[in-house]
């Protein structure tokens, strides 16, 4: 669905086997982004460096530009390019005979959206353009979706993401009015978000989030 490590790395495995099929701007990720990335996620911990050990960056064998449809035999596959949200390349998988939706990290399930914001070196997540992707997404009704992390949920699952990040825009632009800093903008953001998602894990992806609207509210 995506180039970061957890979700493409390790494709190497497949060489020869199976066909590595993504979008332009995926490869574009991959290209510009992939070592760099494997090289962050090594300094994430002993227990990851351990898991991405022989990881090689997969070459793309097909690279499509906006959509493609794939005959499994017996069984059709969809796959579209989203645009610029989570990354430079979503795409989304679907399955239509099933209504089926596989969303990468456009979706989670309980757990705030990922945004990864780490100016300078990546800026190309964007929250306005996830939001727009995630209302189309949503209005499409997938019977199941499978987010990039968490549990197998129904289109619920895309609600609650549109949701959140409609809240999160909504609060970050009206902040940025006021007077007060940006740390206090941050702080009454996260304990909003907090109390409304007590459940939800990742809240340190709040601020980034945060600090990526504010970004695109300015810029
Ligand atoms: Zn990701």
């Amino acid at each position: 669905t995506h180039f970061h490590p957890e979700h493409a790395y390790g494709a190497q495995v497949f060489a020869g086997a199976a066909t590595y099929l993504v979008n332009r701007a995926q490869a574009e990720d991959l290209t510009v982004k992939g070592a760099g990335y494997l090289e962050m996620f090594r300094g994430l911990g002993e227990p990851v460096a351990r898991q991405l050990a022989g990881v090689e960056l997969p070459r793309p064998d097909v690279v499509y530009g906006q959509a493609h449809r794939l005959d499994l035999g017996g069984r059709v596959v969809h796959l579209q390019a989203t645009g610029r949200a989570h990354s430079r390349g979503d795409q989304v998988v679907t399955v239509p005979d099933v209504g089926v939706m596989f969303t990468g990290d456009l979706v989670e399930a309980r757990q705030f959206a990922i945004f990864p914001w780490f100016p300078p070196h990546d800026i190309d997540v964007s929250g306005t353009r996830w939001l727009a992707v995630v209302r189309r997404l949503a209005a499409e009704a997938p019977r199941v979706v499978v987010p990039g992390h968490g549990e197998v949920g129904g289109p619920r699952l895309l609600a609650d993401v549109r949701d959140y990040l409609q809240l999160l825009w909504d609060e970050t632009r009206m902040r940025r009015a006021g007077a007060a800093s940006e740390q206090t903008h941050v702080e009454e953001i996260e304990a909003l978000m907090v109390q409304r998602h007590p459940d939800w894990s990742g809240r340190e992806w709040i601020a980034k989030g945060v600090a990526c609207l504010c970004a695109e509210h300015t810029g």
